[in-house]
């Protein structure tokens, strides 16, 4: 790396630390750096001792394991292998008998603002019920099911009745598109489809039923015997006799007992298709024991759960965080949970935090995408700014899915944490199964924009294209070099593709997540930069997009997202291109000249001049995937002024792509 580099590095180290205050510390499960520090040791010390050990702490096992870890056939490890659980088992039969049993579980907060809570016992004879229709529709241990479901209690009793009987789900977001469906359903051989007639967003009613039976008429889905619906609305849909029944009709007769199916702690739990940020999604599959032991800790570990927490992650179930975080880890924790049906905008931009105040939350867990665009809305109008509701309750705030730029991670710690509560900014993919890197309430100083430290037993680490270690301060690529339980087994019918894309030779054995990061020289704290193919090359320099988003993003009066990637370039090898969101309207003509100007200056000064996106363009939003997340990839081909063919299948909003492609 040329001096010049560090020294753009070094403009961007960020200096503001916010250490825990010391009453968390005393009171936190994992308390201070020392007790951070310990677990490490531990981990490290005996590998296997640490992970067997917490295996027989946090799950409970219908047979115990006698082996920890298998590494005869790396990269496809096997963790606890001879061991034998049941997830749902362990996520509601453990809390029966113990207080937690009439404790809520569930607070359902619909579209329309009704409330329904259900209790540890209540789900449990739900789950049950709908295993034994599963079971009497002929599907047993080992069948794959697809769910196609809104957020609501009876998504989440879905994947439960799945895991009872050994069924592995398959969790497709209920916002993609009859051919996304079709794909998945096809890839994964399902036997069956678990939907609704509707789902309820901002509102309106929108079809879910109606794209199943799209996407079952497109052809080759003859492995499907049955489609589930559930009546989320009075609105009627098409309904194929033999075929479809309802989740009524299905229910009927069937008893609220339905005894767990003890299933091998390998056997796969689920199989969900990753976001396609960078291309075509591939079928992640997880296992039963690992995972779920993973789940658990985290949410003991990462949020410091207590018994009288309200925890609200606000993902959709749809994604690996709604699987962790809403459907088990809660669930396998015994917390009471918030699920929320409908959108962050609706009736108002203020929803979250009236929904904050209403249940008391405690714990509240969200994503940059929808920080930054709560940002923009609270400093539009007054009356849905976080200010305006009681946000005393909260305790520990969180972070997901993207890395959080500085700004917004101030404004979130300011005007929602009320400079109280620690930021937990997780680093995690569909792969990892849980958080993998990520700063603990009651130990780590936090770090704007840095997810900090790995947790115990997560060996991550930045090496260069060989596999080499590279010293802090020096960017690279993000690494895990031993495995963990709760990590991807394989790629759903493509083991190839799994060895080719995590464990490629020249790297040692070592998991490759596909990010790039840093470590600061001063604590070793971990930064991401953006995915390894968006780092840029401007002269020779090398630059994270993330850098230069986080400086236009920093132009807090103007800039509400930036997205940053390269285009070739004739001189500078590659030349800066970046897309922006201003907090204002989208601005044309001779004024959109001039306001690119300004942000450049801009860039020039935060970073230095080599930063300078050559092009500017703005928007009124950027392409996202429909996790939220920005497709780079899509924009580094309108940068370059080509068409796009590749997959969109997971694009939110296709019609951004030819605003943006007008130059200015
Ligand atoms: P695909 O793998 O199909 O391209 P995806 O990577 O967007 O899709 P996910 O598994 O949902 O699918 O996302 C994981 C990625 O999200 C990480 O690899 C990282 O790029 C980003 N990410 C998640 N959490 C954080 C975080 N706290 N900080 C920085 N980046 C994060
Ligand atoms: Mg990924």
């Amino acid at each position: 790396m040329s001096a010049t580099t560090s020294a753009i590095e070094s403009v961007l180290v960020e200096n503001r630390v916010f250490p825990p205050a010391d009453a968390v510390v005393k009171a936190a499960r994992i308390s201070g750096m020392a007790g951070y520090e310990a677990l490490c040791k531990e981990a490290e010390a005996d590998f296997e001792g640490f992970w067997a050990k917490q295996a027989r702490a946090n799950v409970q096992w219908s047979k115990p394991f006698t082996r920890t870890l298998d590494e005869s056939n790396a990269p496809f490890f096997r963790w606890f292998d001879d061991g034998e659980l049941n997830a749902s088992a362990n996520c509601l039969d453990k809390h029966i008998g113990s207080p937690t049993e009439n404790k809520t579980a569930i607070i359902f907060e619909a579209d329309d603002g009704a409330v329904t809570k259900i209790t540890y016992k209540e789900l449990l004879a739900r789950v049950s019920q709908f295993a034994n229709a599963l079971k009497a529709h002929g599907v047993a241990k080992g069948d794959r099911v697809l769910i196609y479901m809104p957020m609501t209690i009876e998504g989440v009793i879905a994947m439960q009745a799945c895991a009872r009987i050994g069924a592995t789900h398959s969790v497709v977001f209920g916002g993609f598109s009859a051919k996304a469906v079709h794909e998945r359903i096809i890839d994964a051989g399902a036997v069956a489809v678990i939907t609704a007639n509707y789902q309820m967003r901002g509102g309106k009613e929108l079809p879910l039923k109606a794209i199943i039976d799209e996407a079952l008429a497109m052809g080759g889905c003859d492995t499907i015997r049955n489609v589930f619906v559930y009546q989320r609305t009075a609105t009627a849909c098409n309904m194929v006799a033999g075929r479809d029944k309802t989740f009524t009709e299905a229910l009927a007769g069937q008893s609220t007992e339905c005894a767990p199916v003890a299933v091998g702690a390998e056997h796969p739990l689920f199989i969900l298709y990753t976001s396609g940020s960078t291309g075509k999604p591939k079928g992640v599959q997880h296992s039963t024991g690992g995972y779920l032991l993973w789940a658990k800790m985290t949410m003991d570990w990462t949020f410091d759960l207590r018994a009288d927490d309200i925890f609200w992650c606000t993902a959709d179930i749809g994604w690996i965080t709604g699987h962790t975080y809403v459907a088990y880890g809660p669930l396998a924790a015994g917390a009471t949970q918030i699920i929320f049906e409908g959108i962050p905008t609706f009736p108002n931009a203020g929803r979250f935090w009236q929904m904050i105040e209403r249940h008391k939350c405690t714990i509240f867990y969200t994503a940059p995408t929808a920080i930054r665009s709560l940002i923009k809305a609270a400093e539009a109008d007054e009356a849905v700014h976080p200010a305006r509701s009681d946000l005393s309750s909260l305790r520990i705030l969180g972070s997901v899915g993207e890395p959080i730029n500085p700004e917004a991670w101030m404004w979130y710690h300011k005007n929602v944490g009320g400079e109280r509560c620690p930021i937990v900014d997780t680093f995690w993919q569909t792969e990892t199964g849980g958080h993998v890197i990520t700063p603990l309430p009651g130990a780590t100083p936090l770090v704007p924009g840095s997810c900090t430290l790995p947790l115990p037993g997560i060996t991550a680490a930045i090496v260069d294209e060989m596999g080499n270690d590279v010293p802090n301060g020096s960017g690279g690529i993000l690494v895990i070099k031993r495995p963990w339980p709760s990590m991807i087994r394989t790629i759903w019918n493509d083991p190839e593709r799994f060895k080719k894309s995590y464990f490629p030779e020249e790297l040692k054995g070592y998991y490759l997540a596909g990010d790039g990061a840093v470590r600061s020289a001063d604590r070793g704290y971990f930064r991401i930069t953006g995915r390894i193919d968006d780092v840029l090359n401007v002269s020779g320099h090398r630059m994270g997009t993330m850098e230069i988003e986080s400086a236009l993003v920093a132009k807090t009066d103007l800039v509400a997202e930036a997205a940053v990637v390269g285009r070739p370039d004739d001189v500078t090898g590659e030349a800066i291109c970046a897309f922006v969101v201003l907090k204002r309207s989208r601005p044309t003509g001779e004024e959109a000249k001039q306001i690119a100007n300004e942000l450049r200056n801009w860039v020039a000064k935060e970073i230095g001049p080599i930063a300078k996106p050559k092009d500017i363009r703005f928007g009124d939003n950027l392409p996202k995937t429909r996790s939220g997340k920005i497709m780079r990839r899509l924009l580094r081909s309108i940068a370059k002024g080509e068409a796009i063919t590749q997959d969109t299948s997971t694009l939110e909003n296709p019609a951004i792509l030819d605003q943006l492609a007008q130059t200015n």
